[in-house]
Formats: structure tokens, sequence, C-alpha cells
């Protein structure tokens, strides 16, 4: 009797992500829309599908047709055909631009179509110590910038026309067709010398006196940087929207990425810092103590306890005197030390200081060749200890074994250079 009646699906999705009542009318689904679709654009860093999905519930609800359609049937309906055409065959860019034109939507002012292009970033190092990171820091900086001319609103113009350039009819290219073979022609496109591309010339005479024509005009800028406590190593301080203005160009950022000077004493590690300190002998076997600066000025009283001894190379830890963490900069990281000892010379110690010291000091070892007896002595051979840079002596050695490598026959194989170059 009936044809196959449409299921009833959800007919009230688009008006929720549209956030209006069943009742509303063509004004208010309009005003919410656009205030909606406004909040969660790409282009000022909306999410795409949000956005996408207020188009899609608009275009339906916003054509009486589809709405009704929907209202009985919901979504499905319309996806199966109904109506003419599926829910949303259009880009959400498409109807957006449709309802609300293409200008004055951001303040723009284009006259190319919404979607906007997006300017560059301009990124820049900024060095700053180790002491500025740990206590933060404000930088002031003169930056030179584009910015839109006030005088002509970024026109280039006084009549704030921008006359359609007639070389390339305003496409900023020509397109030139030339036959290159019997039935074969071939199109190459230029860029419209008359415009430089740009689509649009500006008579000498209607040309704005502040920008000549140019449309910006530089401005310079004092930016100042906060740099936060604890903040890292390549770390990006944005100033969104900052930098060069240009017509009908969403204005890209600043962004600034720090750069850790190497610092003479402090090394950092993440949240924690170390520094080395060295230990004259006597103090690693019998005690120290020495005032240590830190990044913000303070002085550390650092000391051994009673009995200790600091072996070389050893480390030593001091909780909460690291970096701050940033974010939560009363949050520290740890501050390491670093012991090196240094021993004294040859020649110091005369034979009486030598019997002095080794009775505080533990006894010899038991296999040493001090316990042998003068039998055991008469065995052995004499050898003679010379002195010797190691690190000298390891440059020399692979500064001749290259000189060797570079000698050899091109036939040969490269091993012994790999080898080199592995050390
Ligand atoms: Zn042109
Ligand atoms: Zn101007």
């Amino acid at each position: 009797m009936f044809g196959r009646a449409p299921k009833k699906s959800n007919n009230t999705k688009y008006y929720e992500v549209l956030g209006v009542p069943k009742s509303a009318s063509q004004d208010e689904l309009k005003k919410a829309y656009r205030k909606a679709a406004m909040k969660n654009h790409p282009d000022k860093g909306g999410d795409p599908e949000k956005f996408k999905e207020l188009a899609q519930a608009f275009e339906v609800l916003s054509d009486p047709e589809k709405r009704e359609i929907y209202d009985q049937y919901g979504e499905d309906a319309l996806k199966e055909g109904m109506g003419g055409g599926g829910a949303s065959s259009h880009s959400p860019f498409d109807i957006f631009e449709q309802f609300f034109g293409g200008g004055g939507s951001f303040g723009g002012g284009s006259s190319r179509g919404y979607r906007q292009k997006r300017g560059e970033d301009v990124v820049h190092a900024l060095k700053v110590s180790l002491e500025e990171l740990y206590n933060g820091t404000t930088k002031k900086l003169s930056l030179s910038r584009n910015v839109l001319c006030q005088k002509c609103k970024g026109k280039g113009s006084k009549s704030g026309n921008s006359g359609r350039c007639n070389g390339c009819h305003g496409n900023g290219v020509r397109t030139v067709t030339r036959q290159i073979g019997p039935g074969m022609i071939q199109q190459m496109q230029h860029v419209c010398s008359e415009c430089r591309g740009s689509g649009e010339v500006i008579s000498e005479k209607d040309k704005c006196t502040q920008c000549k024509g140019n449309k910006v005009v530089q401005e310079k800028k004092v930016v100042e940087v906060h740099v936060e406590k604890g903040m890292l190593h390549g770390q990006k301080i944005t100033f969104q929207g900052e930098a060069d203005e240009a017509p009908d160009t969403v204005t890209g950022d600043i962004v600034f990425v720090l750069q850790q000077k190497e610092h003479p004493k402090f090394k950092r590690k993440s949240d924690d810092l170390f520094v080395e300190h060295t230990l004259s002998l006597t103090e690693a076997l019998c005690g120290f103590q020495f005032a240590l600066t830190h990044l913000d000025g303070r002085q550390l009283l650092i000391r051994s306890n009673p009995g200790e001894v600091i072996k070389p190379d050893q480390y030593k830890a001091i909780n909460d005197e690291g970096m701050p963490h940033h974010v939560r900069p009363f949050m520290k990281g740890r501050l390491y030390i670093q012991f090196k000892v240094e021993f004294p010379d040859s020649g110091l110690l005369t034979r009486d200081q030598c019997r002095f010291l080794e009775k505080a000091l533990p006894m010899r070892p038991t296999s040493s060749a001090a316990q042998l007896s003068d039998m055991e002595l008469d065995e052995c051979e004499e050898t003679i200890l010379t002195d010797v840079n190691m690190e000298e002596e390891m440059r020399r050695k692979q500064h001749h074994h290259h000189g060797e490598a570079y000698d050899e026959d091109d036939d040969d194989d490269a091993g012994p250079r790999v080898q080199c170059a592995q050390q």
C-alpha cells in the first residue's frame, strides 16, 4: 500500500550542534551559526571537525525543504538522497563564505574569497644565560616588521580601488598558447609582468603617498619576551599574529627559540645542574669546606662530614638546588658536584714524611713487591719507568697512523682508515 517508509533517525543533532531550539527562526539559525563558525574557524586555530559539523548542520537547517525532511526523518533520510543531494556535498568553507561573504569576517576585508592565506612565521633565536633561565627574565627586543598602511588601509591606492590588471585580467598569470607541431598545442603560464603576479595595478597617480602603493609600511616595534624560570633550551615563545602583515593574509607569528648559552661553571641536564670541584689531596683525605656561588648569587656552604674521604670523580648531590621546573618553579632538581682530586707533584715528601704517612694510611697490600724476599728480587729483571703524556702520545700515534693510511694504495680496502675514524 505504501512505499518503504524511511527509518526515523536522530533529528535533533543539528539543532544541538548549533545550540538553537527546534523552533529557531532562520535569523536565529544564521546568528548561531555565524557565532559558532567564527569561533571554530580553522584559520583562527579552531577545530576543523567542529567547523565542518557546524557547516553541515547549517546547510541543512537553512534550507526549508531539507529542514522539513530532517525534522521528519532525520539525518539518514538526507543521506539517502531525499530532498536532492546528500546531506552536505559542499566544503564547509564554501558554506561559510556563501552565507557571510568573503569580506569583513575577520577584519581582513578580503576580496579574493574567504580562505585567506597565512603569512609566514618569523623565527628568531634568543640567547639566554643559565642565570636568566634560573631566575627568569624579561628581554626587550626591537624588531621591524611590515604593517598594513593606515592611510590606504592596505589598498595601496588613494581611491581605495585596486585596479584589475589588464595584462592578466587579474589572474596574476598569463597563459600563452603556441603550436609546437601539427595538431599539438602547448600551453605555458607566465607570471604577469605588468602586475608582477599580484593581479592588480595601481596607476602612478592613484598610488598611496604613504606606502607608495606597497600597501604596507615598515614599523619598529619593541617586544617584551618573558623568559620564565626553568625554561628549556630550544623552547619556543610565540607572539601570535605579530609577524609581517600583508593584504588578504592572516598574519603569521613571531617565534623566539631559546638558545641556552654555555656556562663556565654549571652544566644543565633538564632540571639538574652539574658542577665540578677540585680538591687537594689533603682536602680529599682530611676534609674540606668551600662556598659555591649559585646562579642567583647565593653562597652555598659545602663541606665534608667529619672523617669523610672523597675519591677522585666521586659525586655528591644537593637536593632542591638544581634548576627550577618550568611551570612549577618552586620545584627544583638536584645539584650534583663531581669531585676531582689533585695530587701533589713528585719530590714533595721526604723519606721521614713518607714513613709518617705510611703509619697513618692503610698498610701496603701484602702481595706488593715491598714484601718480596731478597731471593725473589734476585730473580727479577730491572726495568726503567719513563714519564709519558698519554694524551700527547695517542694524538701522535693517531696522526702517524692516518699518514700511513693515506699513503696506502687505492687498491687496498679502506679498513685501516675506517678504524681510525671510529676511534
Ligand atoms: Zn597582471
Ligand atoms: Zn598606503
